[in-house]
């Protein structure tokens, strides 16, 4: 499967590692839009958001809760931070394998662009 983030997890492509675990990999976004930006990635392909099925809901779970250990272990949690995920051309999404944007350091206007 022609995909860059399993090539991540399969490290056919070495990215910057962040942390890991036997369900999950993050690592720094190439082109961080934030002092910190990381892209928490379950290591089972799914496409598009829309495309969880049942069984990945602990998954999901798994992304969210990476992601604010990564903002308490960074010191960012108590300021804030901000969570994205993409979907579909509309929202954004370039990468079709989904991924937590966990971007933190900085203030963040709302709404999103
Ligand atoms: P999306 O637009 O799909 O929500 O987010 C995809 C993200 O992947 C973007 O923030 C983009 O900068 C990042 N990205 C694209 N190619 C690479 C890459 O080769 N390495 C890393 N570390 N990030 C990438």
């Amino acid at each position: 499967m022609d995909c860059l983030f399993c090539k991540m997890v399969d490290r056919e492509i070495e990215p910057d590692i962040v942390y890991e675990d036997e369900q999950v990999l993050a690592f720094n976004d190439i082109d961080p839009k934030a002092p910190t930006h990381i892209l928490i990635v379950p290591k089972k392909h799914i496409a598009t958001l829309n495309d969880i099925e049942e069984v990945d809901l602990a998954l999901i779970g798994r992304l969210q809760f990476t992601a604010a250990k990564l903002a308490k272990q960074l010191g960012f949690a108590d300021n804030g931070y901000r969570v994205v995920m993409n979907c579909n051309e509309d929202g954004g999404q370039s990468v079709y394998h989904i991924h937590m944007h966990l971007m933190g350091g900085r203030h963040f206007t709302w709404p999103a662009g």
